[in-house]
């Protein structure tokens, strides 16, 4: 038995890059849609978020003179480009897949609902849910906490660099050591910075744990799908 057999990934904008500092790097991009494929082909159901920060950060954007808003949507639209590059690759390797944006704009994507993207999920395709939450001033961390709680995901999965939480910044202090396991609870009272507050709260008051984990070492999503102790739980 797969410990899971629906899950919400999050892939960072930035990972995306892969050596490059902005972009895509199509090495990278087809790295992860192999992944994507060996776990999808064994019956899990996947749906993934992708973050935009290769292309756009809204945030950014504002300190250097651009309108906060509409910072926010070159963002949202940059989320979009990620998601058609990796349907792109996972479509090149015979993976079926779909792409669902917040924001009407077909025929580039059909509109986000939860129940097309579960209809599609049972069908053996990868949705990809782009688009961020549709809203300004919130991240895809957020809109992956509330895609996975909308899709019933037994788990957000957070694809990262780093292999799990740790007490502080391994690379700044040596003595930092990971958990293997660890409440949101105590991820508020140590102060550490698993995502952003809002999709902590999200996944926290609507029982989503959430795994983090190195997704740039190939094969780990798998290793964490078959339940190997990699990366870090935070559970409620
Ligand atoms: N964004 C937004 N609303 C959302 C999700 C994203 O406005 O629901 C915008 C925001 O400007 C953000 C950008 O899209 O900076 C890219 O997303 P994010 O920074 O989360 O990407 P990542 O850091 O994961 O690459």
């Amino acid at each position: 038995m797969k410990k899971y057999s629906r899950i919400l990934l999050k892939l960072s904008g930035e990972s995306l890059a892969g050596d490059k500092e902005q972009g895509i790097d199509e090495k990278q991009l087809e790295e992860y849609a192999r992944q994507l494929k060996e776990v999808a082909q064994s019956g899990v159901e996947i749906g993934v978020v992708i973050g935009g920060g290769n292309i756009f950060r809204g945030l950014s954007g504002s300190k250097k003179g651009f309108d906060r808003i509409k910072g926010d949507q070159m963002g949202m639209l940059a989320t979009v480009i990620n998601s058609l590059a990796l349907s792109s690759a996972l479509t090149s390797i015979g993976q079926n897949n779909r792409v669902f944006t917040s924001i009407r704009m077909e025929p580039v994507g059909e509109l986000y609902t939860k129940w097309k993207a579960i209809e599609a999920m049972q069908n053996g395709e990868i949705a990809i849910l782009a688009g961020g939450t549709g809203n300004p001033i919130f991240t895809t961390d957020t809109a992956s906490a509330l895609r996975g709680i909308e899709i019933e995901a037994d788990a957000m999965f957070k694809g990262t660099r780093v292999d799990g939480v740790y007490t502080a910044d391994p690379e700044k202090e040596p003595s930092a050591f990971k958990f293997d396991r660890i409440s949101f609870d105590e991820v508020y009272a140590r102060g550490l910075k698993v995502m952003d507050l809002t999709a902590t709260t999200l996944c926290k008051d609507n029982n989503l744990p959430v795994v983090v984990f190195d997704m740039d070492t190939y094969g780990n999503l798998k290793k964490v799908i078959d339940g190997e102790p990699i990366g870090t739980v935070v559970y409620v």
